[in-house]
Order: structure tokens, then C-alpha cells, then sequence
């Protein structure tokens, strides 16, 4: 029997609104947000718990905080702070674990199972990283652990704020069964409504369904689902990282030099880079595509969107006008691809509205 992974998530609590009571500890306790001026039609960036008793939640319009709350302090970001505290907060965690992923400016994976002997040794080191965070950097983190990435995610927003959850090897179908499917990250509000209307609301109902049924539903998604409802989530922590693009490209077993192949080729890729995006409920910001001439020259050309795209029809639209523009139409190809960059998650969607 293989070693049993220690993986671990770990989320700062309200983290822009903690800094700011680093910054300014009058303000500890306060109901405070940090974004924009109601007047300028601002949003919530980030609010802290007393804020968030009042119904206050990020993506929230400013006007609509002040309406909740009249004591609301408002202070517009400080995000140079935000990025310094982000690096010394990495840095805490690297201290302790040898593989990490960072996935946003306030949340991060690492990984210990190369590093310890025991799974539970594994717990001893993540509590040093809270106790560290908290005590020489003066911020609250909550921290999951599992056996995967998606597990230890729940679990670092299982008890939060300051929360510590360790779901043990083998305990992983018993905490998941009564969770309702939308926490699992991967499976958004779109994808939950299609599931609560096949009666499927707790990941114990996922888990019930059979992997066929998930499959005519939702293609490669319904298989993915099925396997975390199943606790199973192989990704490692570096995989991840490379998702930052998503590509597809073919070699063709001979060259090709006429077009209406070629986009055919394009369009199927699109199609998958597409579904891949969809999966993955994110979009991006930049089209890339790659052309390789029979004698191996290769150029990639791209094009870079203030909106987010995400459907197939776009991406092809767009790698249709980047290879018609780029490739010089006489000499053959023997391989293309598509790809897509710049991919926006909530995180970063926020952070760009400032
Ligand atoms: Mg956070």
C-alpha cells in the first residue's frame, strides 16, 4: 500500500481587513471593508467579521454596505501592504514545507508527505506554521488537512475564521457524505443547480449516482465529480500550477497545407481548451496560437482581452484570425495548437476591480 499523501490548504482570515488592523489596531473589531467609495459606485473588496455580521460580503456594491451598516468604516486598499505581508506569509510556509503552491495573494497549498515519517508528524509542523503566522506576523490563518488538494480546501473553510480541521486518512468519505456538493471546489453554482435538479444536493447523493449518469450529463466534469464525491483528487501541487494556460496542440502524422483542415484541427481544439475552462469555471485573457512548419520553424503569436473569454465559439473566432494573419499560407504544417493564458479567478477578478 502506497504512503498516504499530507496535504494541506491554508487561507488567511479576512486577510486585507486584518492588515489594515496590523496597520491601525484601533480599528480591531470594527465592522470595516476594504474597496471602493460608495460614491464612485465602489464594491466591497474584502470584509472583516464584525462587517460580515451585518450581511457585508466581498462583490458587495459599497452603497449597499452603508446601507447595512451605518458605523461601516470604508478604507480604500493598501495593496502594496497586502502584497509584503503575502510574501512574508509564503515565506513562513516555506520555512516548514518543501513543496507549496501558491494560489492566490492569501492562500496556499504545501505538501509534507516526502518530509515526515508519521502523517500525524505532519500535524505538529502545520500547527507550527498557524502558531508562527500568528504570533510573529500577527494574522490569523485557518488551515485544512487531508489526504488531497480538494479535501484540505473544504477543510481550511471548514471552522474558519482561525480554523484548524484534519480529516485523517480514511476518514475522507464520512466528512465529505453530508457536505452539499457545492462545496467541493470545482463544481460552481451553475453545476450545483443542474445537480439539485437531478435531487442530487449532498456529496453523498454525488457519491450515489452512478458514474455513467454523471458522464451523459456532464461529459469529462461528470467523471471528475464522481471521483472527488469518491474522495479520490490525484492532482499534486505543481500540476496546478502549470493550469495558469490551458493548450492543446496535434502533430499531424503528414505535413498539411491546405486551410480548411487546419481549421478544423483549430476548431476541435478550441472546443477542448474550451471545455477545459469550463471545468475548471474560470476564464482567460489571452489567446495563443502555435505554428510549426515541416522544417520545425515555430511561431506562437497571441492576443491578449480586457474581458474574460471562455466559450469555444471565441477562442476560435480568435486563434481563426491569429492563424490566418500568421502563417504565410504556402509552406506546410506539421503542427498547431491552441492555448489560453491569463486565466481570472474570483480572487484576481476582485483584486482588478480596484
Ligand atoms: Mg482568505
Amino acid at each position: 500500500m502506497s504512503k498516504d499523501r499530507f496535504v494541506a490548504h491554508l487561507d488567511l482570515d479576512a486577510f486585507f481587513c486584518a492588515v489594515e488592523v496590523l496597520k491601525d489596531p484601533g480599528l480591531k473589531g470594527k465592522p470595516i471593508v476594504v474597496g471602493g467609495r460608495p460614491e464612485q459606485r465602489g464594491v466591497v473588496a474584502a470584509a472583516s467579521y464584525p462587517a460580515r455580521k451585518y450581511g457585508i460580503h466581498s462583490a458587495m456594491p459599497m452603497a449597499e454596505a452603508v446601507r447595512r451598516c451605518s458605523d461601516l468604516i470604508i478604507i480604500s486598499h493598501g495593496f502594496k501592504s497586502y502584497k509584503t505581508y503575502s510574501r512574508i506569509i509564503m515565506g513562513v510556509i516555506r520555512s516548514e514545507a518543501e513543496i507549496i503552491q501558491q494560489v492566490g495573494i492569501d492562500e496556499a497549498f504545501f505538501e509534507l508527505t516526502d518530509q515526515i515519517d508519521h502523517w500525524d508528524d505532519g500535524i505538529t509542523i502545520a500547527k507550527r506554521i498557524k502558531q508562527k503566522i500568528s504570533r510573529d506576523v500577527g494574522l490569523a490563518a485557518s488551515i485544512g488537512i487531508s489526504t488531497n488538494k480538494m479535501i484540505a480546501k473544504i477543510g481550511s473553510d471548514f471552522e474558519k475564521p482561525d480554523g484548524f480541521t484534519v480529516v485523517r486518512p480514511g476518514d475522507e468519505l464520512k466528512f465529505l457524505a453530508p457536505l452539499t456538493v457545492q462545496k467541493i471546489s470545482g463544481i460552481g453554482k451553475q453545476t450545483t443547480k443542474r445537480l439539485n435538479e437531478m435531487s442530487i444536493h449532498k456529496v453523498l447523493d454525488l457519491r450515489n449516482t452512478p458514474e455513467k449518469t454523471l458522464m451523459d450529463r456532464f461529459g469529462k466534469h461528470g467523471i471528475q465529480m464522481s471521483r472527488w464525491s469518491n474522495a479520490i483528487d490525484k492532482r499534486s501541487l505543481t500540476e496546478e500550477r502549470e493550469t495558469k494556460s490551458i493548450s492543446q496542440e496535434r502533430t499531424f502524422s503528414s505535413d498539411i497545407h491546405h486551410e480548411s483542415p487546419l481549421l478544423e484541427k483549430l476548431e476541435s481544439m478550441s472546443e477542448k481548451v474550451a471545455q477545459q475552462l469550463a471545468k475548471e469555471e474560470t476564464k482567460a485573457r489571452t489567446v495563443t496560437v502555435k505554428i510549426r512548419y515541416a522544417d520545425f520553424r515555430t511561431i506562437t503569436r497571441q492576443q491578449s482581452f480586457q474581458v474574460g473569454i471562455q466559450t469555444k465559439e471565441e477562442i476560435f473566432q480568435i486563434a481563426t484570425k491569429l492563424f490566418r494573419k500568421y502563417w504565410d499560407h504556402t509552406h506546410p504544417l506539421r503542427l498547431l495548437g491552441v492555448g489560453v493564458s491569463g486565466l481570472t479567478d474570483k480572487e484576481s477578478q476582485l483584486v482588478l476591480d480596484f
